[in-house]
């Protein structure tokens, strides 16, 4: 069964019990440490940050004009530019433009947005050949998975698995154990084959340039750039809010953009402004260009506005003990960690995706490392205030918060049972400190230590300071 915003409680505790998960997860420590070092070694990356964030705003204050503008400039340029409300409109724009081009195969370069609105399940069900090109994407479509990170979409899969999924896919002898090279090797090479065989290619977009009515695609294997080069047709799929003013403003993101990721710069930044020119041996003849809404427009100007700053760079994810624990796929849908605990509910509905903006300590490291300065942590809060005041709520939160209540309404009965209890718990730690495997509390201590109360109240402990 495919995993669900709806059923996050149960791929919470899947992904908890998945050893081959857990063991891959620590990598995205080495992301934290890539972060922290690109980031402090950029002089005036807070003034940076400063900057870029204003950059967004504009662009989401100004986004029906940037975007009318970006239409008649990219279309100046040769590209043509199709408008989509939903999912359903962007699949059929992506659809009509194959079939008019009587298209076969299909390569794609990794896009949340593709896989946002199902593009690759759409066009294999019409009948095309479909190849994902980023190698991680390319696993995971051997592997038949969603993605689980914005930016390294496989992290959660370790060599052995891909090796295993080469060896069955590509029909190698292999006896495990190959490196991450032998294996970047090998799937490059099948990969470099589709490149040149295919028809039309697929990619998404970094920003989209409203002065000059340009593409900015930011990747670090190069494949995008083959996607956009060698077949006769480009077909561009991005969402209305990556659009920017001028290509002064696109630059300083990708700096933000690639430190807040761990990197200098990103190894490969193409601008592609319409198709081919004719009698030029690269590049697309047709290119198209379609503009996904599919509930932003909902957003902007909400409690949720800010969350369309987000420049997809993975950094709050890399820093979320949540995410760290249980992974991406689990979060259900196609963006993990606290921004995509913001903006499922948004984008999808609050009903079915409830638990997400529970999955948060809320400790405010999320906020901190954004590039562009989104207040996921009090996102966060606005979510469970509506999920509190819109969706029934289970029986056991409503008893124990009515519980609550009763005793803190009652500040000497407060002081008598909480003294009581913290003694109990002290007790129950048997003096080691933590508290293991608490009935009531067990889905919290079946995989953290619950730090036990010292015997006395922090209330009874400030009066006897003196
Ligand atoms: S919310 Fe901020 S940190 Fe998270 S992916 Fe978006 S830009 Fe990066």
């Amino acid at each position: 069964m495919k995993s669900t915003t709806e059923s996050f409680g149960k791929n919470a505790r899947d992904a908890l019990a998945d050893r081959r998960l857990q063991r891959s997860l620590p990598v995205i420590h080495e992301f934290r440490r890539d972060h922290e070092r690109a980031t402090g070694a950029l002089p005036g990356y807070a003034e940076l940050k400063r900057i870029g964030r204003q950059i967004r705003e504009h662009s989401l204050a100004n986004v029906a004009t940037l975007l009318t503008e970006f239409e008649q400039t990219a279309e100046a340029a040769g590209a043509r530019v199709h408008w989509a409300a939903d999912a359903e409109e962007a699949r059929r724009h992506v659809l009509d433009i194959c079939a008019a081009r009587d298209a076969r195969r299909v390569v794609k370069a990794k896009s949340m947005v593709t896989e946002e609105v199902g593009l690759r399940a759409a066009l294999q069900e019409a009948g095309y050949r479909v190849w994902e090109t980023d190698i991680g994407e390319y696993v995971l479509q051997l592997a038949d998975e969603p993605p689980g990170h914005v930016v390294a979409p496989a992290l959660h899969k370790g060599l052995d698995e891909i090796d295993e999924l080469f060896a069955t896919a590509h029909g190698t002898a292999s006896e495990g154990g190959r490196s991450a090279e032998q294996l970047v090797e090998e799937g490059s090479g099948v990969l470099r084959e589709q490149h040149a065989a295919a028809d039309v290619g697929i990619t998404g977009a970094n920003f989209l340039v409203a002065e000059t009515g340009s593409v900015v695609l930011l990747t670090n294997e190069g494949n995008a750039d083959l996607a956009t080069s060698l077949p006769r047709c480009h077909i561009v799929v991005a969402t209305l809010e990556k659009v920017v003013r001028g290509l002064e403003d696109a630059s300083l993101l990708w700096r933000l953009l690639s430190r807040a990721a761990g990197q200098e710069v990103t190894t490969f930044t193409s601008v592609l402004t319409g198709p081919g020119e004719r009698g030029e041996s690269g590049g697309p003849e047709a290119m198209h260009i379609v503009l996904v809404d599919n509930g932003r427009s909902d957003l902007l100007g909400g409690e949720f506005h800010d969350a369309l700053r987000c420049v997809r760079c993975g950094a709050c994810m890399d820093h979320c003990p949540i995410y760290e624990s249980i992974g991406g796929q689990a979060y259900g849908w196609v963006y993990p960690g606290p921004i995509g605990a913001v903006v499922t509910p948004g984008l999808t509905n609050l009903e079915e995706s409830a638990d997400l903006p529970q999955a948060s300590t809320l400790c405010g490291v999320c906020e901190e490392v954004c590039p562009v300065d989104i207040p996921l942590p009090s996102m966060l809060q606005k979510w469970r205030r509506r999920a509190v005041e819109e969706l029934p709520q289970p029986a056991r939160s409503t008893w124990a918060l009515a519980l609550w209540r009763y005793f803190a309404s009652r500040p000497k009965l407060y002081r008598l049972a909480t003294s009581v209890v913290a003694r109990l718990l002290y007790l129950l730690s048997f003096g080691r400190g933590t508290l293991r495997r608490l009935p009531l509390l067990s889905g919290w201590t079946a995989s953290r230590d619950l730090p036990a109360p010292e015997g006395q109240t922090f209330q009874r402990a400030w009066r006897r300071r003196g």
